[in-house]
């Protein structure tokens, strides 16, 4: 007998699955809404010019490619730091942050993850509902229980403040506890400055563990803007863990560019923790890649790079707000069944537009757009020629 005899066939990933149906589909104004990348007027993943101005003064200096440190490059590192925490960040001057590059978003999370598991072996994970469809197997992989808390009203197409907090207060003591900082995939909801403040004050009381997930920094309202639950974070005094991405706001999504941050309590656990983090990725890939991190080190520490990358990322930011409004616009112009004024106050790449299960299923088998079953579209792959074959296809099948 074979030793895969037994093996069982793995559920597939829906998103996916629906890109193996969107590729397989013969229809030539078909549209994909299910992915989750940003494209650029011409449908294509845009290339930043900073990223090739960097990369071709990479190229040119024909630099070795030795192991890197197992925490990743140093500057790489301190530059993410500063984008997280702001420039004046006295927690970084009291030496209480530790930042290793990761392989992506979730790669950190991973990370993240199982140094978790060696400090809190008991605890529980809570997530949103609905969340970013990774989270849950990976903590589940990790080894943790994981269960959602309240978040998403499908009534107001706004935040269930008060089930989210119920929920925080009902866990166990010390939970790690998933939150979005910005730009919450998939519904594009997020929370308002004082729903943060009475999170903070519920994870400060049951002794949680807070993980903040920024992944679209710079797709919500700016660098800055989008910081501001972690610059909450930062000042409360609490110990907390972030997973970071530049798969989005680099436009860089096979480089694989990440980073996990921890605030510790002082700098003397620091290095101890510290210590710990590299014993974890050291075990799962030894030290981590050198192209898109260089990259992305050379973009953030040049000034002229940089000016230059935040014009791009406010552009993509200012053509997805665009993109927003005209949906918004051309539904109501159409006389939809549906007010979709909430698809222009959400935030990122993805809107819980509401469309039922049956209605995206509609979508798909009569007009070929492709959209996942929740009804979480991607406004972040629309452009002035398929929205209006969007725009046509929803208030139809309403
Ligand atoms: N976290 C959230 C909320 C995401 O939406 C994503 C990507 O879609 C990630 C993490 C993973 O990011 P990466 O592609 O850099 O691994």
């Amino acid at each position: 007998m074979s030793l895969f005899s037994a093996v069982e066939m793995a559920p597939r990933d829906p998103i996916l699955g629906l890109n193996e149906a969107f590729n397989a589909d013969t229809r030539t104004d078909k549209v994909n809404l299910g992915v989750g990348v940003y494209t650029n007027e011409e449908g294509r993943i845009p290339l930043l010019r900073a990223v090739i101005e960097a990369e071709t003064a990479l190229t040119a200096a024909h630099a070795p490619r030795g192991y890197l440190p197992i925490e990743g490059i140093a500057a790489y590192d301190k530059a993410v730091q500063t984008l997280l925490l702001g420039k004046d960040s006295p927690l970084i001057q009291q030496g209480r942050v530790i930042t290793t590059q990761a392989i992506g978003g979730t790669g950190a999370l991973k990370t993240g993850a199982d140094f978790l598991k060696r400090l809190l072996p008991d605890a529980t994970v809570a997530i949103s509902d609905p969340s970013w469809e990774n989270h849950r197997a990976l903590f589940e992989t990790a080894g943790f229980p994981v269960r959602n808390y309240r978040y998403y009203d499908a009534f107001s197409n706004g935040v269930n403040r008060g089930g989210l907090l119920e929920d925080l207060k009902n866990l166990p003591a010390r939970s790690i506890i998933v939150l979005h900082a910005c730009c919450h995939n998939p519904t594009g909801v997020d929370l308002t400055p004082e729903d943060w403040q009475a999170v903070l004050e519920i994870v400060r009381e049951r002794e949680h563990v807070p993980f903040l997930d920024i992944a679209y920094q710079g797709f919500g309202d700016g660098i800055e803007e989008d910081a501001a639950a972690v610059r909450l974070f930062a000042q409360s005094g609490l110990t907390f863990f972030v997973s970071s991405s530049f798969s989005k706001s680099f436009s860089l999504y096979g480089e694989r560019v990440g980073a996990l941050t921890i605030v510790t309590g002082d700098q003397e656990e620091t290095s101890r923790v510290l210590s710990q983090v590299k014993r974890v990725i050291r075990t799962n890939y030894s030290n981590p890649p050198t192209h898109g991190a260089s990259v992305v080190a050379a973009v953030l520490n040049s000034p002229e790079l940089r000016a230059m990358w935040e014009t791009e990322l406010g552009e993509m930011r200012d053509r997805i707000r665009t993109l927003r409004l005209a949906m918004v616009e051309q539904l109501a112009a159409l006389n939809a069944k549906r007010d979709f004024g909430f698809v222009a106050e959400q935030r990122g790449m993805f809107s819980y537009s509401g469309l039922t299960t049956e209605q995206v299923e509609r979508l798909r088998s009569e007009f070929g757009i492709y959209a996942v079953g929740t009804g979480r579209i991607c406004v972040a792959t629309l452009n002035t020629r398929n929205l209006p074959v969007v725009t046509k296809a929803i208030a139809a099948v309403l």
